[in-house]
């Protein structure tokens, strides 16, 4: 099998052109923005405040017509509409599961397909994002595996998962206060340290100030363990870090994350350990996929501890029920072996809640991502 290197494995388009030859605002860096601005005409002393004023209408008004932007001149608005858009992925399905968890189906300009899910809770309420069109990494448990089409996102795709969620919430202007995407957590479809770039500006423009103002402490980027990127995304990003771990000897974790024979355990733990702005206030989250008769047993769970206490990491663990899919392999440990396992982790001063799953109804839940269309090819082949 094939397992892709640090070295970003998949094409991504340029900043797409939509079908009239306008190009799409969306994604671009502020820098980008006044350099297109001024390309297109838009004097060069005033490009800076041009861009400041179309980023705040677009990402804090969340606006698509230029004309909309009233403290734009006339004059420079007629520029904006000759040669940009201001894009939106098409949402070509939307399902509302019983617990308030809504999932999109998102299609971008190419008519490739990825999903983006909104989980409310209490406290907040968390975006999943993707980083890419499938995923080449082949986690034995993880349905978005299964899909055959493969592809970076750009970051206007991914910045416009959450302009689409934000449509289909009513929430705009983005005021601080009140809001309903409170968080984003990139653990949808795709490894999103296999496309470094694209997620680093994404979230760039979601942390900007002048933006949709979103603190880097409510933003998490989950990975499967792609080392090599691994000290760039604390360092450049400056996220909070999710580590997929799922297993805790290199023997079940090649077989369950293959990407393990590349970067192995002790490598992985090194890395997070090195992770900047680690510390007792601010953990690394590690996930664990509970399979039975897998990794689900006492030994498995203090085995985990001690990894975790031998490198020394400000840690927490998220136990993941497994959601099952079509065709898939494994099974779910039994409620009780969790609330065990889970026991036996806190037991020895280390949290470890069970994260409840969402959207199961609507195969929303972890793992169970795969877009329709593909679901859709399959059946009309068969
Ligand atoms: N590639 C990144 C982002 C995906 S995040 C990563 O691996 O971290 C999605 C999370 O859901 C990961 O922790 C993944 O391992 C987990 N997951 C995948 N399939 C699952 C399933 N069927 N049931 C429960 N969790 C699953």
């Amino acid at each position: 099998m094939q397992i892709p290197g640090a070295i970003d494995p998949l094409v991504a388009p340029r900043a797409p052109l939509s079908a009239n030859g306008l190009t799409d605002i969306l994604g671009l860096s502020r820098d980008e923005l006044r350099t297109a601005l001024i390309a297109a005409g838009v004097p060069e002393r005033q490009a800076r405040m041009r861009a400041g004023q179309i980023w705040h209408w677009v990402y804090h008004r969340g606006v698509t017509d230029f004309e909309a932007m009233g403290n734009v001149a006339k004059q420079v608005r007629t520029l904006l509409v000759a040669r940009f858009i201001i894009g939106r992925p098409e949402i070509t399905d939307a399902q509302y599961s019983e617990d308030g968890t809504r999932k999109y189906l998102v299609k971008f300009a190419d008519g490739s397909e990825a999903e983006c899910v909104y989980i409310p809770e209490e406290d907040r309420g968390t975006l999943c994002i993707s980083s890419q069109v499938g995923c080449t990494l082949n986690c034995r448990f993880c349905h978005t595996g299964t899909q055959r089409l493969v592809r970076n996102l750009t970051a206007g795709e991914i910045v416009g998962q959450l302009m689409i969620a934000r449509d289909d919430l009513g929430e705009w202007p983005a005021s601080t206060e009140g809001r309903k995407v409170t968080n984003i957590v990139m653990m949808g479809m795709g490894e999103p340290l296999y496309n470094f770039d694209h997620v680093k500006q994404a979230l760039q423009i979601l942390m900007d100030e002048e933006g949709v103002q979103l603190s880097r402490r409510r933003i998490t980027l989950s990975t499967a363990g792609v080392v090599p990127e691994m000290q760039r995304c604390g360092e450049e990003i400056g996220v909070n870090l999710a580590v997929s771990l799922h297993a805790v000897t290199n023997e079940i974790r090649d077989e369950i994350v293959p990407l393990n024979k590349k970067y192995p355990l002790e490598e992985l733990l090194k890395a997070c350990r090195a992770y900047p702005g680690t510390h007792n206030a601010r953990r690394i989250t590690f996930e664990y996929v509970m399979l039975k008769d897998k990794n689900d047993s006492d030994a498995d769970a203090k085995e985990l501890v001690r990894l975790l206490r031998a490198y020394d990491l400000p840690a927490k663990v998220n136990l993941i029920p497994f959601n099952p899919w079509p065709g898939s392999i494994y099974e779910c440990s039994s409620d009780d072996r969790i609330r065990r396992f889970s026991d036996l982790v806190f037991s020895m001063g280390i949290s470890a809640p069970v994260r409840t799953p969402r959207g199961r109804d609507i195969m929303a839940a972890c793992g169970q991502l795969k877009s329709a269309s593909e679901k859709l090819r399959k059946s009309r082949r068969a």
